[in-house]
């Protein structure tokens, strides 16, 4: 079964996100549980955690359909060491809230070097983040998007992820997002149905199908290998439509949030229409 949302917004509070998703016809989506561009928030009120969960049940949206996404602030790759217990902080603060909503997954981007420390340095320090956080959480997966690789951003390439999931003590809590748009722009053509089967092959290889909680369906602005991270709507961009018909008939995206993360919301119903019709 293929579980298809965006990420749509939670203003006025987190109860907000289910039905938004479910005025859109979305079977999954993706929410932000606190301002993305802010390092502190209010906690979750008892009444907003309790609307939230009802709201889910109400609309029929499970935890495995639901993936959360973190604050964009946050770096658990930081070079300098109080940055990073600030991002730390956050990121704990960000697992509990998932914990206090039923949430399962949490989606974050593993962080930058800044080129000030070297490629693996900072992956074990990402690592050692979750680690930190598992710790202290109990029930949420840490799940790892894979990024464009612009500047120095981590986690452009499926053996980065590897080093970090490697490192990773509870193995079980740790996971992976795939978003399409990012791997383009990090160099893994996808473009057609015979470089997507490429591809996947070769993360099944490097990561494992195992490690996969989640996609992010997004077409792109730019070229193979850019390292430039600009999502499109669906059929605007430089990916084609093939790479979303294999994922809505491949069995190994199924039982996930798939998710669109694509910048015109007024087009979301009309994109998980499309996304479904192109089942077979
Ligand atoms: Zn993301
Ligand atoms: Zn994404």
């Amino acid at each position: 079964m293929k579980y298809v949302g965006a990420h749509v917004s939670a203003q006025g509070g987190v109860e907000n996100a289910p039905v938004n998703a479910h005025m859109i016809g979305a079977t999954a989506f993706a929410f932000f549980t606190k301002n993305q561009r802010q390092w502190v928030a209010k906690p979750l009120s008892e009444e907003s955690i309790a609307a939230f969960r009802e709201n889910c049940e109400k609309f029929g949206f499970q935890a495995f359909q639901i993936l959360p996404h973190d604050s964009y602030l946050i770096n658990l790759g930081h070079p300098d060491r109080e940055a990073l217990q600030k991002s730390r902080e956050a990121f704990l603060d960000e697992m509990r809230r998932c914990e206090l909503l039923g949430l399962d997954r949490l989606n974050f981007h593993p962080g930058s070097h800044l080129n000030l420390i070297s490629v693996s340095e900072s992956l074990s320090r990402v690592a050692e983040s979750i680690n930190q956080a598992l710790d202290k959480t109990k029930g949420v997966t840490a799940v790892i998007e894979n990024t464009a690789g612009q500047g120095s951003n981590l986690g452009h390439s499926f053996e980065q992820i590897t080093e970090i999931i490697d490192q990773v003590e509870d193995k079980s809590r740790v996971g992976v997002c795939i978003d399409t748009c990012h791997s383009y722009s990090a160099g893994y053509d996808l473009k057609s149905a015979e470089g997507a089967a490429r591809v996947f092959e070769t993360f099944d290889r490097i990561i494992g199908f195992h490690y996969l909680k989640g996609m992010h369906l997004n077409e792109t602005k730019k070229e193979l290998g850019s390292k430039v991270d600009r999502h499109d709507v669906l059929e605007a961009g430089l990916l084609g439509m093939d790479i979303f018909d294999f994922i809505m008939n491949d069995s190994r995206f199924d039982g996930m949030p798939l998710i669109l993360e694509t910048p015109d919301e007024t087009r979301w119903a009309y994109e998980i229409k499309l996304l479904k019709s192109l089942i077979r």
